[in-house]
């Protein structure tokens, strides 16, 4: 029986077309932003907008081309040259039209199993959490209750309250970015302790296994049963 393989070109335009809008909406917006606007009219917000868009239809390209042909999990194994990679929902090889055909793999129920802690997956999960609330609350403040003066005296009245919503949300955003920093510096503590490259999901539940990615091992949390 032929198996569905994952298609090598689909991952490569998926990760140029991420780097392509990272690139736009960081580098061009950010550095040229402002000689781009003057000299050629191009709005920094228009290109920051549309980096963004390509970043993500790199991610939903990916998503709807990648599935696992064992239990149909998408959106995994993503890399530009082939790497034998688990899926991390069923512990099989994902097939890849430039990989070998059978890979071989030991059987999950003799792969080796580790049991992380749960407290610092709980811990990440809440540092993202806060981390995404308060960039969202960071923009939101901006966007909504900053003042737009029509002439020079509204200007004037307002320029206290302009100047305290622009340091609130600039506060909020950059609270938000040390807190995601924070959560990705603790993601180490859910690292494969086999490989130290697959990672387990923080959000993982109570019985759930996920597979490590790079060597196939089991991975769960403390506080789930053991059933060997
Ligand atoms: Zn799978
Ligand atoms: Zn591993």
């Amino acid at each position: 029986m032929e198996v569905k393989t994952l298609k090598r070109k689909w991952a490569r335009i998926s990760i140029a077309l991420w780097y392509l809008g990272l690139g736009l909406s960081i580098v061009v917006s950010g550095l040229f932003g402002d000689w781009l606007e003057e000299d050629f009219g191009l709005p920094a917000s228009g290109i920051m907008g549309f980096g963004f868009g390509l970043m993500l239809l790199g991610i939903v390209l990916w998503h709807g081309m990648s599935r696992c042909p064992c239990c149909g999990e998408r959106g995994r194994g993503k890399s530009w040259v082939y790497r034998k990679t688990y899926c991390s929902r069923c512990g099989h090889v994902l097939p890849f039209d430039d990989g070998p055909v059978h890979e071989e793999e030991a059987p999950l129920d003799r792969r080796a199993r580790f049991r992380l802690k749960r407290g610092w997956a709980r811990l990440v999960l809440a540092l993202m959490i806060a981390g995404l609330a308060c960039m969202a609350a960071g923009v939101l403040v901006f966007n909504l209750l900053m003042p737009r003066p029509r002439n020079e005296e509204e200007l004037w009245n307002a320029i206290e309250t302009i100047w305290a919503i622009r340091d609130a949300g600039i506060y909020a955003v950059l609270a938000g970015i040390a807190f995601l920093a924070a959560a990705g510096v603790l993601t180490r503590r859910l690292k494969c302790p086999c490989c130290g490259q697959g990672l387990a999901a923080p959000w993982q539940g109570r019985d759930q296994v996920r597979w490590c990615q790079s060597c196939g091992a089991a991975l769960a949390f403390e506080d789930e049963l053991e059933y060997e």
